[in-house]
């Protein structure tokens, strides 16, 4: 439904200086970084339909199993303050008993970061003169204007808002296979529904679809829960996260990759690889001593190589990129080796409701599986990247109105370098921004806390200067 359509005459108008679509951990640290800089009283409006502010999908899980991905150590929400995390969970006696140095380096629940920021963020509301006002409702449309975007909501309400910032955020791919939201409720569980994986733990046999890093969170899950039957990972090329490791950072000039194409690339990381193991530095080492460049990597590849990347080289990119805690891996290992965990190099086809079981058909590539006879399947395949088959309303309003186009390769939203969403036609809108997973695309790496603690504050720092220079 377009803007126009879905506007009416009675309501009305709410006013805002800085809209923030999405509180998840991109939306709050925008706010956080807005109420922390402001010198005026700004008003600031947060909307985001869950009760509960910071968690979004990756920090809303509670379960003690579900690590960070990265040491506390990294994850500071504050690009000036790189220890900020560490210190709010000694503040808080979160970990009780880990000195700081030992707590720098551990791969802590995933819960308290969400309690981390909301701490933060209160902190900055007690002492800012801007205000933050917090509207737990979905935006379905925006109609970029100057001075003023215009917003309307789930439940009518209409907002006018001078910047707005879009930090959507991650939304979970349908499972793939034709019908499969038709299954019954309770038979197909999202890996993001955390409690509901638990459910599911018992004698039955589970499978799960996909085999990256929410797969490790529904294994250790359903293990931790006392989980007796087979798990059956399914993926197309079944290849599980790799861990983190303790031994250094290569060291070696990065900057000659950017000027490489993909193919010398990917041969001098193999050498790169080989140098560290003979100095004893494993090749977690290299992928770290890369880290920093993953943006700069990503454009400096041309177009065709971009695709070639996506093609053939991104499911051994993110397994070596986006890696698990060494318990975490070993768990998985463990499960495994006992046979209790079963990997399926293949494509799901189909699943069949048989009265009291889900049948799955899939074929490899050497043909058909045997079909697979499970109590429930969870839906572990990860994040939607694709523009169009993102099943926001809002993201669809903005592409179907003209106000917003797929990103490079039809990967998130576009932007220009600066952040500001490009329309139909590629000219940016001054009064939006983007933040965080919308803008894969454009810089690839725009998903974890070091790209969106950058991404927020320099959101926060450009919606502050428009607001001072029009008031
Ligand atoms: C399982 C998992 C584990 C992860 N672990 C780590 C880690 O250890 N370290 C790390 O750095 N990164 C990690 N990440 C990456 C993670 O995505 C980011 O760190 C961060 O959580 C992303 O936050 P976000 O706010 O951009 O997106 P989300 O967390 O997806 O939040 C987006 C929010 O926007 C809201 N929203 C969406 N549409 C609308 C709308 N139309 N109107 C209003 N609100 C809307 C949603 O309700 C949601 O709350 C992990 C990701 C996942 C999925």
């Amino acid at each position: 439904m377009s803007y126009n359509a879905a506007m009416t005459d009675s309501e009305p108008m709410l006013q805002a200086d800085l809209a923030i679509i999405g509180g998840g951990a991109a939306g709050v640290l925008v706010a956080l970084n807005a109420l922390r800089s402001a010198t005026a009283p700004v008003q600031v409006v947060l909307f985001e339909p869950a009760s509960t502010l910071a968690q979004g999908i990756a920090y809303a899980t509670p379960w003690p199993e579900h690590l960070l991905n990265v040491p506390a150590g990294k994850m500071s929400g504050l690009p000036e303050q790189p220890g900020d995390f560490v210190d709010h969970l000694l503040q808080a006696d979160a970990l009780p008993g880990l000195p700081r140095d030992v707590l720098t380096e551990t791969f802590v629940p995933r819960r308290h970061y969400a309690t981390y920021l909301q701490h933060r963020l209160a902190e900055a509301q007690a002492q800012s003169p801007a205000t933050l006002h917090v509207v737990h409702v979905p935006v379905i449309a925006l109609q970029p204007g100057t001075p003023r975007n215009a917003l309307r909501l789930a439940d009518g309400q209409q907002w006018q808002s001078r910047q707005v910032v879009l930090a959507c955020g991650n939304s979970m791919r349908p499972l793939p296979a034709p019908g499969a939201e038709a299954l019954p409720p309770g038979r197909v569980v999202d890996a993001w529904d955390y409690d509901g994986v638990r459910l599911l733990a018992g004698d039955g046999d589970v499978a799960i679809i996909g085999s990256g890093l929410s797969m490790a969170d529904s294994v250790v899950a359903l293990a931790t829960a006392g989980h007796r039957g087979r798990i059956h990972v399914l993926s197309r090329h079944a290849l599980l996260p790799l861990p983190h490791a303790h031994g250094g950072i290569a060291k070696f000039d990065p900057q000659p990759l950017l000027a490489m194409p993909l193919r010398a690339r990917v041969r001098a990381l193999r050498g790169h690889v080989r140098d560290a193991a003979a100095k004893g530095i494993p090749w977690q080492g290299v992928m770290d001593r890369i880290r920093p460049l993953g943006q700069a990597l990503w454009q400096g590849l041309d177009a065709a190589d971009q695709r070639r990347f996506l093609r053939h080289v991104v499911r051994y990119w993110d397994v070596h990129r986006h890696r698990i805690a060494e318990t975490v891996h070993a768990q998985l290992a463990e499960l495994e080796e006992s046979g209790q965990l079963q990997r399926h190099r293949a494509r799901l086809d189909a699943l069949l409701v048989l009265e009291s079981t889900l049948q799955l058909h899939a074929h490899g590539a050497a043909g058909g599986l045997p079909p697979l006879n499970v109590g429930a399947v969870i839906n572990a395949t990860g994040v939607e990247t694709r523009a169009l088959a993102m099943r926001n309303p809002l993201l669809q309003q903005l592409l179907a109105d003209g106000h917003a186009r797929p990103g490079p390769h039809g990967l998130g939203l576009d932007s220009d370098s600066a952040g500001f969403l490009l329309d139909g036609q590629g000219r940016p809108q001054p009064g939006v921004q983007v933040v965080g997973s919308l803008r894969i695309g454009t810089l690839w790496e725009s998903l974890a806390i070091p790209e969106l603690r950058t991404q927020a504050q320099q959101a926060a720092t450009a919606a502050l200067r428009r607001h001072d220079q029009r008031s």
